[in-house]
């Protein structure tokens, strides 16, 4: 396979918190603790971000309006991380219709527009600071706006970032190899992330006796089936690009190890291949899955496991009640604490300490 082949699509954006939180409050569904790349990525940068992320319930008996707050700042992004967000959107909108219909200059503008409309009308409303109901529609809430920034000036330039990121990929070859694949391939799955289906994220870890209480939850941003022992996944991104460019993500690791769980076989007989891809770059990072990066990933789902375990009442990972806030560690990082979302709910935790 050539570099032509390789497409990208959208960014991994974190799953949106309300309608995860939808998702856990179905009466079928347990709270059992769930393993993704970017939680554990928040309790090794913090500890007493992962608790304010994952577990803001227990501040409830400590401080009702204490335990709103942390609600509500879980849903603030950065202007930076919107982009992610945006493009991700813009993308997807685009290759869905695309798998769909041949697209012309106008249908392409259309999604343009929708995009830079809803960012435009989201940001004045997250200008206006009222966090007294959450819509959520609106998603373009941002931390800067809540930490009384004037980010006015920064608009346009988002704004162009993420249309700018749909015009490198429908300048780039892979545009034409999207193409390609819908017409050739056996299945390609581009995912859609305004309708989450949480229920297909769910990794199948019945086979893993250690793993099968633990809900590990991951969708790549696009698959080709090319057979039934040939796949390639492709995971876009935004932010900052790998220095590294011979290692394989732990994310793309936990996409081929889903798909091996799917079709119920081994990596000895099929072949996968995963690439991150970087916009506006284009640049791809990924490899070859191979035997050893399944065994690594699973040896690492399970270390993580007890790590995420150390934190819950008897290491508990069905009941998944967190130890006390005190557990929780602060980083003695100036730097991170920053730029992070939870800082006011932080400094106010702490006169309840
Ligand atoms: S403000 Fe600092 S210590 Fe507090 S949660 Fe954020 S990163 Fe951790």
């Amino acid at each position: 396979m050539n570099n032509d082949e390789w497409i990208m699509i959208n960014d991994k954006s974190q799953i949106d918190d309300f309608t995860f939180l939808s998702y856990l409050m179905r009466p079928q569904y347990n709270h059992t603790l769930t393993w993704s790349t970017t939680r554990i990525t928040v309790l090794e940068y913090c500890n007493k971000k992962y608790y304010f992320n994952y577990y803001p319930h227990s501040l409830r008996p400590i401080n009702e309006d204490l335990r709103l707050n942390t609600l509500m700042l879980k849903n603030l992004k950065s202007m930076d991380m919107r982009v992610g967000e945006k493009t991700h959107h813009l993308l997807s909108d685009y290759l869905n219709a695309l798998k769909k219909w041949d697209l012309d200059e106008v249908a392409i503008q259309s999604f343009k527009d929708r995009v830079e409309d809803e960012m435009r009308k989201e940001f004045e409303i997250s200008k206006t600071r009222d966090y007294t109901t959450y819509d959520r529609d609106h998603k373009f809430w941002l931390s800067e706006h809540y930490y009384g920034e004037d980010v006015d000036a920064k608009l346009e330039e988002v704004i162009q970032k993420v249309l700018h990121n749909l015009g490198v990929f429908l300048k780039s070859d892979w545009n034409e190899t999207v193409q390609h694949y819908f017409k050739t391939a056996k299945t390609v799955f581009v995912e859609k992330p305004r309708e989450k289906d949480f229920d297909s994220m769910k990794l199948n870890l019945s086979s893993i006796p250690e793993l099968k209480s633990l809900n590990v939850m991951a969708a790549p941003d696009f698959g080709v089936v090319f057979s039934d022992n040939k796949y390639l996944i492709i995971d876009r991104k935004t932010w900052q690009e790998k220095m590294d460019t011979d290692w394989t993500s732990d994310q793309l690791k936990i996409y081929a190890l889903k798909t091996l769980l799917k079709a119920r076989t081994d990596i000895d007989t099929v072949e996968i291949e995963g690439y991150e891809v970087y916009l506006p770059s284009l640049n791809k990072i990924g490899s070859k899955i191979e035997k050893t990066d399944i065994e690594y990933i699973i040896q690492k789902l399970k270390e993580d496991m007890e790590y995420q375990k150390q934190f819950l009442v008897d290491g508990d990972i069905v009941m998944n009640e967190p130890l006390s806030h005190e557990h929780f560690a602060r980083t003695t990082s100036a730097k991170k604490c920053a730029s992070c979302t939870f800082r006011k709910v932080c400094g106010d935790l702490k006169s309840f300490e």
